[in-house]
């Protein structure tokens, strides 16, 4: 140490430094000494003979020529063991650049990417010996530094063979941490400087002479002569392919070209793996002791390989022995700026070109399996530019300049993204372009293939993470599994990052994302479209002209968009308003509607959309299905939202049953209805363009769906279960089931990822051991690769515990034992079921506290005796015990969270009950019910459910007899229930909703449950009270109205005009004008059972309902409603019995003279007025007569008046407000004022031919007391009669069809 030292002493007197600056440098020099001592000298070889001193000193004036001439003494010695324990943080350190430089080029990243921070400034001394992995084991081209602790690996700008085993300074660097501890590497900005003086042991490995160009060794590789000794070939590299490891192999390949020729050289020997470091696109180079091979994975194509002895040099090799002096280090950090300023510059010109190519390329390629996919072919492009993102590390999907997207997975992947960090610049050759590849990427979207060499220009010089694992990720496994094409693998990371955020991990776990994208996948292509061709690696790499999965791509396809259930509630939420149109909710004789009736029919309207009207492209909803214990409803969730459903059943499929609770679906078709709430006070339709008049509005949203439409993706227990029951029936061998959407899951074993399949096919081709080569695929996807056909293998389930397992109530379900817990069931055949409503319900644990609370009650017939089961049975097949014991009746009641089972529970259908984590059989015992005061109700046993119990549908067919008899009562239509003389009280019928009108609460009346009719919005008040008219589904003609009250219960979804419904428990009244209607009790249930017929009209082609009957008066009159409520006559108008014309108050219904309210107590102020008519008209038609009503819209009509004249009666009529005219004998006559010229002229009118004529009506019974006939003195000459008459048939106009 003092010999070294003794070398400063002259140096630092001379400076005549102040004394501690001295110590200073004493301090450092010996800090450098013990460093060199500790770190380097070990490394060097002992033959050398170079003491710790010299080296010491090398060092140091190593140090001071990078740093220029004092002693850098505020760097501290670092060695890698130090760094890689103690940086946690990334780092920059340079000995050379001043602190403005690095201010200047922290400040300009900075700019350039705002949103990351530049990597903050140490100051640390590294030299190591650079190396290539031999030294650790292992020979996977990545360059390390090493120093005597260990190694770190490193990357390069630049780098050159000769620098390999050199004891180096490295003057300015990054250091990347990595997340695992010790992980980390160092990126070289600057080139290294040697320290060592030792003389170079240049090697040719080959004369000089034997060197050949391009060209005659492509001519060398075309013949086909046996004895060929090792060449030496010159020539510049076209292309850098990617490192590949196959079959624990590691090999890339080089093409050198020179004019037109090419040849590709294999380079597989490991200790010149890390050439791949050295050689980049456009450098000219020559490389020694080359054999000629022959590629067993390309038909026995020949090409170069390189031998042990084989070296790689650049061509300016022979001046390149002082390459590591400090003259080269600053003409070198010289270019490298130079080239800089380079591709800044060069950026824009080849964005240009990019564009003309593109242009090119626009030509579309015959595409035989779907016309409707355009397939484009790509073009190879160079591109230079700067990380702006990394949009997913896993996928290998980078954004370049803010606009471009970088697709770097059908690369094997690289070790820490291959410094793809935001902030650096990187140089792409032979990249395809590709424009519109997925509507879910950026519009250009580069791709590199094997062919394809991403190199870095510049290091960020930012702080960013690095994720990318060393690795294939699954999504890349899956690329090279299905040979998928940019466009599938685009529209996969889009999928694949929509299921992780809306899913995982509640639903679907991490590891399971990418089969559950997978399946989606397989879902919206077809098979035939998605296939590409198998890849062939060395094809890929050398074949001219250049093929590979990436040289055609589909244009926008698949474009199936993904919404949250957030996403279609949001759409809802905005479209619901937005296509409210206030007069189209109103009937044509809006002009002629007061105020109260205006507001009334406005108070609720809805609208309904099919889904895929909703967005541009195809759209798909994912979601899970689960059960909503508040609202007794069916829900699709995901993480964001959860949307309602109403599950409807058409087709063969049958109601959604408890199997479906927890699967993972997703929808294609499906509808979405939104009902509106609105309260109004417009004062008349003029005003209806004033939205001030709303005073309150809010809507509900939700799905109508049919099972058949639902597409699992991912089965629940119960499901996947049942679906392996059912693939065991229908194939009794082993046999592949065809349900496509329901991909059986297979582990995706690293075996599909190409170290395996792919086998090193360079073979060489001396010695010549034809059955020594081993024939074995060489595509990656070809061997192990099986293509994923459903197989027989059970499907896991996506939870361990399926949706419905889950215990709703913590506090009262128990906590799972990890042990499979015992359990009792009951096998129960469901009779009937009643509305849910609230109900007086003693709490769940028996306690007494009375509450309202939501319930419902079910009749069932208990199979058999409760049975004991070692673990939970839940829909496995039926056993022959469980249908042990006598059939008897029960009532099941469902109360609080319970209610959750009502969606899902239907009368007919058979089900196991189980109670879990518990052995005694006597828990599912039912009793009487106890009343209050002790009284027992005379009513069948009754089994209250728990909150922790599970229902199962079985759908196993049962054999016994008893189990055929299903005891639910067949549902009338309304036709029977209109007209059957014998029809009961309580009646259940179906039929079709033809018009729903909300039934004014009387002033005052709250709704009953606050919590439950308003859950989005605790102001909103809605009016439950409805009045649907339901048709029958076979004669339209015949409607009953069905008065529902739908305040005690969850709001019933669905009740909209085109639903077909069921009414359970009705009451059937008849009014006192022999009127037939239904009203709900308390335990009425109204169930939706199909929608198909609700459509908007936001152009969905819709059938219009047929016209009504033909109607002959004499028959009608005869049978009334027996013949349906509407029909069409055609007639002759005898006579109009009766006309009144009247202005009425818009607010309060009395008469308005000219412009003032007749009303005087209390005074009323209103200012708007309507104009009413009624007509009443004796209609024949020969087979009879009845008296039709024409109200104000088709008063105008039936008296012929044209626009002008109909609005001069009206002004007539305003000076008086009203006028009624009736016949008395031959003319019309009016009470007050007969001589009156407006009643003349109405008298006048009515009689006229004009409105006496032939008429083609449709109308619709009017109300009416029917009863006795009528018994009217008749004279006939002198004799006087007295007869019988039956009441005229009264009809009410809707449509005069002949003006
Ligand atoms: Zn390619
Ligand atoms: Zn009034």
């Amino acid at each position: 140490m003092e010999e070294f030292l003794k070398h400063f002493k002259t140096h630092s007197r001379a400076d005549q430094r102040w004394l501690c600056e001295v110590f200073e440098d004493q301090r450092w020099l010996c800090e450098v000494f013990e460093c060199v001592k500790e770190q380097l000298y070990p490394l060097l070889d002992a033959s050398l003979g170079v003491c710790v001193e010299r080296l010491s000193l090398a060092v140091v004036s190593k140090v001071q020529r990078a740093v220029g001439s004092d002693l850098p003494v505020s760097y501290r010695c670092v060695s890698v063991s130090e760094l890689k324990r103690a940086q946690r943080t990334a780092c920059f350190s340079s000995l050379s650049w001043s602190s403005a430089h690095y201010r200047e080029s922290a400040r300009g990243a900075e700019l350039l990417l705002p949103e990351h921070k530049p990597l903050p400034r140490e100051h640390l001394l590294l030299i190591g010996s650079l190396c290539d992995g031999r030294a650790s084991g292992s020979s996977d081209g990545v360059w390390r530094v090493r120093d005597a602790g260990g190694s770190v690996s490193c990357t390069m700008l630049t780098s050159s063979c000769l620098w390999l085993g050199r004891l180096m300074l490295f003057p300015t660097w990054n250091y990347i941490p990595q997340n695992a501890p010790e992980a980390g590497y160092l990126e070289l900005i600057d080139a290294p400087v040697c320290v060592t003086l030792e003389a170079m042991a240049f090697d040719p490995g080959g004369s000089l002479s034997e060197v050949i160009g391009v060209r005659r060794a492509a001519e060398l590789l075309r013949q086909r002569c046996e004895d060929q000794g090792c060449v030496c070939v010159s020539g510049q590299v076209s292309a850098v392919c990617p490192l590949l490891l196959i079959a624990g192999k590691r090999f890339f390949c080089l093409i050198l070209s020179d004019g037109g020729s090419s040849v590709p050289v294999f380079i597989t020997e490991a200790k010149h793996q890390y050439w791949r470091q050295c050689a980049c696109v456009g450098q000219s180079v020559w490389m020694s002791s080359l054999r000629v091979c022959s590629l067993q994975g390309l038909e026995g194509r020949r090409v170069l390989s390189d031998s042990c002895q084989s070296r790689l040099h650049p061509h300016e090799s022979s001046e390149q022995t002082d390459t590591h002096t400090d003259a080269h280090t600053d003409a070198h950090t010289d270019a490298h700026t130079d080239a800089h300023t380079d591709a800044h510059t060069d950026k824009h010109t080849d964005t240009h070109t990019d564009t003309d190519t593109h242009t090119d390329a626009h030509t579309p390629l015959p595409s035989s399996s779907a016309p409707s996919v355009r397939v484009k072919r790509s073009t190879l492009i160079s591109f230079k530019g700067t990380v702006t993102k990394i949009l997913n590390a896993e996928a290998g999907l980078y954004e370049i300049d803010r606009q471009v997207g970088l697709c770097l997975a059908y690369q094997p992947a690289q070790k820490w993204g291959g410094g793809l960090r935001p902030g650096a610049e990187i140089q792409l050759h032979n990249v395809h372009f590709t424009y519109h590849a997925s509507p879910f990427a950026p519009r250009v979207v580069l791709c590199a293939c094997l062919r394809s060499s991403v190199q870095i220009s510049a290091f960020s010089r930012l702080r960013s993470e690095v994720e990318a694992p060393g690795s294939h990720g699954p999504l890349q496994r899956l690329l090279l599994e299905r040979n998928l094409g940019v466009s599938q693998y685009l529209w996969l990371c889009y999928c694949h990052s929509a299921v992780s955020e809306r899913l995982c991990p509640r639903w679907v776990r991490a590891e399971r994302v990418c089969v559950v994208a997978a399946r989606l996948l397989d879902f919206v292509c077809e098979a035939g479209q998605k296939t590409q061709k198998k890849r062939n690696i060395y094809r890929e790499m050398i074949q001219e002209p250049h093929k590979c999965p990436v040289t055609t791509y589909c244009v926008c396809w698949p474009s199936v968009a993904l919404w949250s259930v957030r996403e279609v509630c949001e759409w809802m939420w905005r479209e619901v308003w937005v296509s409210l149109s206030l007069l189209s909710l109103l009937p044509p004789s809006v002009s002629h509607m007061t105020s109260p009736e205006l507001n009334a029919s406005l108070s609720w309207s809805t609208h309904s959309v099919p889904l895929t009207h909703t967005h541009s492209g195809p759209l798909l909803l994912l979601g899970v299905l689960e059960l909503d214990s508040t609202r007794a409803t069916l829900q699709l969730r995901d993480q964001t939202h959860a949307l309602d459903c109403v599950c409807v059943q058409t087709g063969q499929s049958g109601a959604i049953d408890t199997a479906w609770l927890g699967c993972l679906v997703c929808v294609r078709r499906c509808t979405l209805v939104m009902e509106r709430f609105m309260k109004t006070n417009f004062p008349s339709w003029k005003h209806l363009d004033q939205p001030s008049y709303i005073t309150h509005k809010h809507c509900r949203v939700y799905l109508q769906l049919r099972v058949d439409d639902l597409t699992i993706i991912s089965p629940s227990a119960s499901m996947s279960r049942r679906l392996s029951e059912r693939r065991e029936e229908s194939a009794p061998r082993p046999r592949r089931p065809l349900t496509p959407a329901v991909v059986p899951e297979r582990p995706l074993t690293p075996a599909v990822v190409p170290e395996r399949p792919l086998t090193p096919a360079v073979v060489p081709e001396r010695p010549l051991t034809p059955a020594v080569v081993p024939e074995r695929p060489l595509t990656p996807a070809a061997a192990p690769v099986r293509p994923l056909t459903p197989a027989a293998a059970p499907e896991r389930p996506l939870t361990p515990a399926a949706a419905p397992e889950r215990p709703l109530t913590p506090a009262a379900a128990p906590e799972r034992p990890l042990t499979p817990a015992a359990c009792v069931s009951l096998l129960l055949r469901l009779e009937s079921k009643q509305g849910v409503r609230l109900q007086n319900g003693s709490g769940a644990g028996h306690t007494h506290t009375h509450t309202l609370q939501l319930g419902f009650v079910c009749r069932a017939a208990c199979l058999g005796d409760a049975q004991r089961w070692e673990n939970d049975p839940r829909n496995c097949r039926t056993q022959e015990r469980e249908r042990d014991g006598g059939l008897r009746k029960i009532e099941l009641h469902f109360m609080g969270s319970c209610v959750r089972w009502f969606p899902v529970l239907h009368p007919g259908c058979v089900y196991r009950l189980v109670a879990l984590n518990t052995a005694d059989v006597s828990v599912l015992k039912t009793t009487g019910v106890s009343a209050r005061g002790g009284v027992t109700q005379l009513i069948s046993p009754a089994l209250l459910l728990q909150p922790q119990w599970r229902m199962h549908t079985l759908t196993d067919t049962l054999t016994d007899e008893q189990c055929h008899q299903s005891g639910v009562p067949a549902l009338m239509s309304v036709s029977e229930v209109l007209h059957s003389s014998s029809a009961p009280e309580i009646v259940s019928f179906y039929g079709v909703v033809s018009q729903r009108i909300t039934l004014q609460e009387d002033s005052g009346t709250k709704p009953k449950i606050q919590s439950l009719t308003a859950t989005k919005d605790p102001s909103a008040v809605e009016d439950l009270r409805v009045r649907l008219s339901v048709q029958d589904s076979a004669c339209p003609g015949h409607v009953i109205h069905v008065y529902l009250d739908l305040s005690c219960g969850p709001y019933t979804l669905g009740l909209v005009p085109g639903a077909a419904l069921q009414i359970h428990h009705a009451q059937r009244k008849v009014s006192r004008a022999c009127n037939v209607y239904c009203r709900s009790l308390p335990i009425s249930r109204v169930s939706v059972t199909d929608l198909s017929s609700v459509c908007s009209g936001s152009g969905v082609s819709q059938a219009p309902p047929p016209p009504p009957p033909m109607m002959l008066l004499g028959e009608w009159a005869s049978a009334r409603t027996q013949r349906g409520v509407v029909g069409q006559v055609k007639g002759h108008v005898v006579r109009v019995l009766s006309l009144r014309l009247q202005w009425t108050c818009s607010l309060c219904g009395s008469i308005f003279r000219q412009t003032s309210c007749g009303r005087t107590h209390p005074p009323c102020d209103s200012t708007s007025s309507v104009f009413q008519a009624e007509a009443k008209v004796a209609v024949e038609d020969g087979s009879g007569e009845a008296h039709v009503w024409f109200s104000s819209e088709t008063v105008c009509d039936l008296l012929m008046l044209n626009a002008g004249q109909w609005e001069g009666l009206q002004r007539h009529v305003r000076v008086k407000g009203h006028v009624k005219v009736y016949t008395r004998g031959y003319s019309m006559t009016c009470d007050e004022d007969p001589d009156e010229s407006l009643v003349q002229y109405l008298n006048c009118l009515c009689s006229s031919a004009a409105v006496c004529r032939q008429i083609h009506l449709t109308c619709r019974i009017r109300a009416q007391r029917t009863g006795k006939p009528l018994l009217r003195k008749v004279h006939r000459g002198q004799t006087e009669f007295i007869c019988k008459f039956t009441p005229a048939l009264q009809l009410q106009c809707q449509h005069i069809h002949t003006r």
